[in-house]
C-alpha cells in the first residue's frame, strides 16, 4: 500500500467501490452504487450486515484488520464510510493507495465530541455552551449557570448513547464515574424549541448540493420522526442550509454530511456533524430527484452532484425493534394499506430494543394529510409503545 498511485478524477461504472461498514447506510449505499452499475466491496466483520449480505464482495473482518485494508485498497477505486467511529488511522492508510472520500482529518474531527465543538466554534458557528471534562476536577459546581446539563462521552456515543442527564456537580460526578472518567462534554440543557437537520453532499470541485431542512423528533436520544419541509420559519431554514455549507467549507469535506440543529427561539446552534449520510435523510429516497446515498456514490466517483430538489413533501418514521412486540412480527400489511406510504426494511439478522430496524416515508402534497397517515401508521406498527 506505499506505492503512489495515479487516481482518476472520476470513476465510472462499473469500478469497484469500497464501503467501510455493513449497516443499514451502508446497504442503502450499495442499492444506490448498483443502480448506477457500480460494484461494492463491504467490510464489516459481521457475518449478517445488512450492506454485506447484498455487496458483490464482503470481507468479514474488523475494521483494522491489514489484510482486509490491503484487499480493499487493492481493489476499490474508491472508499468512504457509513459511521463515524471506523478508525481513523484505517482511512489514512487506505487514502495511500486509494481515493478515500470524506478524508480522515474529517472523520477524525466528527467522531470526537471535543474536537467537533471546538471546530464548529473556531468556525464561528453557534454552539450550546460546554465544558471539556478530562478528569472530575474540570466538573464545574453548582454555583455554574451551565446546569441542568447533558453529560456526554467525547467518543463512541450514538442515538443517545453515552450521555446522561445532570442536575449538578454530584450528578455529575456519578455519571463521570459510570462513564469510566473517559473525556466527556459537559453541555447545558437547552429548552428546545424544535431540532432541524440539513444533508448535503459536496463534491472534490467544491460544489455543493443541499438536501431541504429537515424537522426532527426524537423519543429516548433516538430520531423518531423527520418532517419536510420543516415547520419552522423560512429564515431558520435557510439558515440551516448556510451554515451546514459554511461547515462543509471549512473541513473542505468530500463526500455527504449531515448537520444536526437545535433551535432554540429565533437561535440556531449546530448540534453535531456526521461523516456520513444521515437517519434524517432517508427521507430523501422517496422525496428527492437525486437521494442522499446516490450523492453519496457521486461525490466519492467525482460525478457531478445530483438535484436534490424535494417532489413531494414527506414525512419519515423510524422502525425500532421495540415494535416486534413479543417477538411478533409487526402487521407490515396495515402500514402498507396507506397507498403513498414506502417502507423500507433493513434485514437485520434479529429485532432488539431500540435497534434500528427499517423505516417508512408517506409522501404527498398534502402535509397535513401524509403526517395524519405517518402517524396512524406509526400505532398500527407500535411505535413509540415502550
Ligand atoms: P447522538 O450522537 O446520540 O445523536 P446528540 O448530542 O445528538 O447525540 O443527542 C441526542 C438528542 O438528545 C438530541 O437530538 C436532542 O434531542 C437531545 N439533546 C442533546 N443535547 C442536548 C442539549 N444540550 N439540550 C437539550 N437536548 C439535547
Ligand atoms: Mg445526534
Amino acid at each position: 500500500m506505499t506505492a503512489t498511485v495515479i487516481k482518476p478524477s472520476v470513476i465510472n461504472p462499473p469500478a469497484m467501490l469500497g464501503m467501510l461498514g455493513g449497516g443499514q447506510l451502508g446497504r442503502f449505499f450499495v442499492i444506490a452504487a448498483h443502480e448506477l452499475g457500480y460494484k461494492v466491496t463491504v467490510l464489516d466483520p459481521d457475518q449478517n450486515s445488512p450492506a454485506g449480505k447484498i455487496a458483490d464482495v464482503h470481507i468479514c473482518a474488523n475494521f483494522d484488520d491489514a489484510l482486509a485494508l490491503k484487499k480493499m485498497a487493492d481493489t476499490c477505486q474508491a472508499v468512504t464510510t457509513e459511521f463515524e467511529n471506523v478508525p481513523a488511522k484505517s482511512l489514512e492508510k487506505l487514502a495511500l493507495a486509494t481515493t478515500v472520500r470524506p478524508s480522515a482529518a474529517c472523520v477524525s474531527i466528527a467522531q470526537h465530541r471535543v474536537l467537533e465543538k471546538n471546530f464548529i466554534k473556531d468556525a464561528g458557528l453557534p454552539v450550546a455552551p460546554f465544558v471539556v471534562i478530562n478528569s472530575a476536577n474540570d466538573l464545574p459546581n453548582d454555583t455554574n449557570t451551565i446546569y441542568p446539563a447533558i453529560l456526554k462521552v467525547a467518543r463512541f456515543g450514538y442515538d443517545g448513547k453515552g450521555q446522561a442527564r445532570v442536575k449538578n456537580q454530584a450528578d455529575a460526578k456519578q455519571a463521570f464515574t459510570e462513564f469510566k472518567q473517559e473525556t466527556c462534554v459537559l453541555e447545558q440543557m437547552l429548552a428546545l424549541d424544535l431540532e432541524v437537520s440539513v444533508v448535503l453532499a459536496r463534491d472534490s470541485m467544491g460544489n455543493i448540493a443541499t438536501f431541504p431542512t429537515a424537522e426532527n423528533s426524537h423519543l429516548n436520544g433516538i430520531l423518531d420522526i423527520s418532517i419536510v419541509p420543516a415547520r419552522c420559519s423560512e429564515v431558520i431554514k435557510a439558515n440551516a442550509q448556510e451554515l451546514a455549507k459554511k461547515l462543509a467549507e471549512k473541513l473542505d469535506y468530500v463526500g455527504v454530511m449531515g448537520v444536526e440543529f437545535f433551535v432554540v427561539g429565533s437561535q440556531l446552534l449546530v448540534n453535531e456533524i456526521a461523516p456520513r449520510p444521515h437517519n434524517s435523510g432517508h427521507y430523501t429516497i422517496d422525496a428527492c430527484i437525486t437521494n442522499q446515498f446516490e450523492q453519496q456514490v457521486r461525490a466519492m466517483t467525482g460525478l457531478a452532484l445530483g438535484d436534490g430538489s424535494l417532489h413531494s413533501n414527506a414525512v419519515m418514521v423510524n422502525i425500532l425493534g421495540d415494535s416486534w412486540v413479543n417477538n411478533l412480527e409487526p402487521l407490515w400489511n396495515k402500514a402498507l394499506a396507506h397507498a403513498s406510504l414506502k417502507l423500507h426494511l433493513y434485514s437485520k439478522h434479529e429485532p432488539r430494543k431500540a435497534r434500528k430496524m427499517g423505516h417508512f416515508t408517506v409522501i404527498g402534497k398534502n402535509k397535513k394529510a401524509i403526517l395524519n397517515a405517518a402517524l396512524i401508521a406509526r400505532s398500527e406498527l407500535n411505535i413509540g409503545l415502550s
